[in-house]
């Protein structure tokens, strides 16, 4: 009989390997290597390594490039040694001041910066990296300028005085260690989805509830933060720093690590101790350190876009393995679907017009929908369909007119509120989180069910833990519905188109809408796939979610719809049954031409 303690065991060996090995090593490092001069070598690459965890987060899951991290290193080192030099403040309080400051700068830089995207937004860290070398430089009396600032106090816990390197590498080691646990958590729950999806998809993601900008914020903070307590910790070791120790090479050098690295912490942290080390060992000769960071990056570009993570880690296997780790028999009572029971409008658009320059796509756009119905819109190409519903999701503001949806106003509402307010889309051109597997997508669409930020999510918490239980739960509910449970566990991009539109709509789904918005879902199905399409088109209905449904497929529409809406040049020529618009001599003359008696 096996114990439950070693079942336990095991399972947290199996799952925890490389944490395991991780802490065993910074345990035995200083105690195994002898010498002196490796020691310390172990406490700088310690203190990038902190640099370098929340750059992970940054950069390879979330896909913000930042040129900049020296300057929040700088803003944390220098913050710590003026406070306890000019101020006499403990050194630990002065390491959270500074800790505290560096946020709210990275804060103020975030408001204006972060809507900016790609090499526009490295621009802009690598402008604020070099605003706070120069400030360092030029500010004499508080930094020292570049006579650099000198006698900063070590840190003590009582009579444990952090001036010995092994001490130094234990702190900076636990610290270490907290934030791995975090960042290595984080990739592989909901927050880590979602870092993902608006990497891989920033509409999707916005659609299915994510507050991109939020989650930007939050990260550039999280990262921002790390970067300064290693700074403190390194101004409290070398206790002597100079601008020298922060110019925009140790940006650059973190940036090289972590795209070579690539979306895993592990394969980064063996990255950052190969080529620091590597640095250090041939350090009089700069330039060819230099010339071999460039090297490296270039080979990397070309043989493994994705890092060395997606050759130690493969991508298909590590998305597997995250995706079954909360997987569980879905209990009874959430098995049978609640039917919704609202009556009477769910929708309102009154008079609304939009305009792209000087193409009118909309004009004077007037029309309700009933809850529990399928209304299907209708129109030729340039109509002005995709506009209605951009508008209705809230990727687009109309120019005029009023949106009500269940009795709320909804007209300057954004997209990720929507979201929350039950309205799901697809879209007209598949968007998929490539790299992710089918039930993460779906979990994706199911992001509004969790609460826990950046700290809960990655200490594994039993709230966060509790939180992608009912993520998966729904997701698989939502999989089954449409049958397409045993593609679970692949990779969305190996996937038949058509089936990709099934996963679509099964993420659109799993947001438990009460409004659901489709985009041509039929568009590229054959002949099979449209009558399953249909089907479940209806089932959907019959559940209570009302269904707006943009489509060129005249059977499909004229089946499935309840009332059907034509849109002609921006304008409504026409509205009610399917067998009446099929008979309006407008919509024959403008889109149906004489098929439409075949159709109704
Ligand atoms: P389709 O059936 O081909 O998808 P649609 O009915 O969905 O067409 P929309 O895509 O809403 O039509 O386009 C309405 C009008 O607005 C068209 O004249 C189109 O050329 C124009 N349009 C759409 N998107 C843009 C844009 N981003 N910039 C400028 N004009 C646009």
């Amino acid at each position: 009989m096996e114990l439950p303690g070693i079942n336990y065991l095991n399972s947290l060996v199996k799952r925890r390997w490389p944490f395991l090995i991780f802490i065993a090593v910074i345990i035995f490092f200083p105690v195994v290597i002898s010498s002196y001069s490796i020691v310390r070598l172990g406490v700088v690459l310690a203190i990038y390594a902190i640099i370098i965890t929340g750059m992970t987060v940054l950069t390879r899951y979330l896909g913000i490039v930042s040129l900049g991290h020296a300057g929040f290193f700088a803003i944390g080192a220098y913050t710590s040694s003026i406070l306890c030099v000019k101020l006499e403040i403990n050194p630990w309080l002065a390491m959270i001041g500074a800790a505290l400051l560096t946020v709210v700068i990275a804060f103020l830089f975030c408001v204006p910066f972060l809507k900016l995207r790609h090499i526009y937004l490295g621009m802009a860290t690598l402008g604020l990296g070099q605003v706070v070398y120069i400030l360092s430089k030029s500010m004499d009396n508080l930094t020292g300028g570049a006579a650099g600032f000198a006698d900063i106090p070590y840190l003590q816990i009582g009579s444990l005085l952090f001036d010995e390197d092994k001490y130094l590498f234990y702190l900076a080691g636990f610290i270490l260690i907290i934030f791995t646990f975090i960042v290595d958590n984080l990739g592989q729950m909901r927050l880590g989805r979602a870092y993902h999806a608006i990497q891989s998809n920033e509409k999707a993601a916005r659609a299915s509830g994510i507050n991109v900008q939020k989650n930007m914020l939050h990260v550039f903070c999280f990262s921002a933060f790390l970067a300064s307590i290693a700074g403190s910790i390194l101004a409290h070791f070398i206790t002597f720093i100079s601008p020298e120790s922060f110019t925009m090479d140790i940006s650059f050098a973190c940036l090289i690590i972590i795209l070579i690295g690539g979306a895993n912490i592990w394969s980064t942290l063996i990255t950052a101790v190969i080529l620091l080390g590597f640095q250090e060992a041939v350090r009089g000769l700069h330039d060819f350190s230099t010339g071999v960071y460039a090297l490296l990056l270039i080979v990397t570009f070309f043989v493994f876009p994705d890092g060395l993570a997606s050759v130690i880690f493969p991508r298909s296997k590590a998305a597997k393995k995250k995706s079954k780790l909360y997987s569980r028999d879905i209990p009874e009572n959430l098995k049978s679907s609640e039917v919704k029971n609202n009556t009477g409008k769910i929708l309102e658009v009154n008079d609304v017009s939009f305009n792209y320059g000087g193409t009118q796509a909309l004009l004077n756009i007037s029309l309700s929908v009933e809850y529990n119905q399928i209304m299907g819109i209708i129109g030729p190409n340039g109509a002005g369909k995709t506009t209605l519903l951009n508008i209705l999701n809230g990727f687009l503001m109309p120019l005029n007119g009023t949106i009500k949806y269940q009795n709320t106003d909804i007209t300057h509402k954004q997209v990720h509120e929507l979201a929350k307010m039950k309205i799901a889309r697809t879209f007209q051109l598949v968007n998929l989180f490539k790299g992710m597997t089918v039930i993460e997508n779906v979990m994706v669409g199911r992001h509004l069910k969790g609460k826990t930020g950046i700290f809960r999510s990655g200490l594994n918490l039993k709230t966060s833990r509790d939180e992608e239980h009912i993520i998966w739960d729904g997701a698989v509910k939502s999989l089954e519905s449409l049958g397409l449970m045993h593609r679970a566990y692949d990779i969305v991009d190996n996937l038949s188109f058509g089936e990709q539109r099934q996963v679509e709509l099964a993420r659109a789904l799993a947001l438990e809408p009460d409004l659901l918005l489709l985009d041509e879902p039929a568009a590229g199905l054959n002949t099979a796939e449209t009558e399953k399409l249909a089907d479940n088109l209806r089932n959907i209905r019959d559940q209570g979610i009302t269904i707006i449904l943009v489509e060129h497929n005249m059977p499909l529409v004229m089946s499935v719809s309840d009332t059907v809406f034509v849109l002609n040049f921006g304008m409504s020529i026409a509205c009610g049954t399917p067998e009446f618009v099929c008979k309006e001599e407008k919509v024959i003359t403008a889109y149906l031409g004489k098929e439409a008696k075949n159709v109704s």
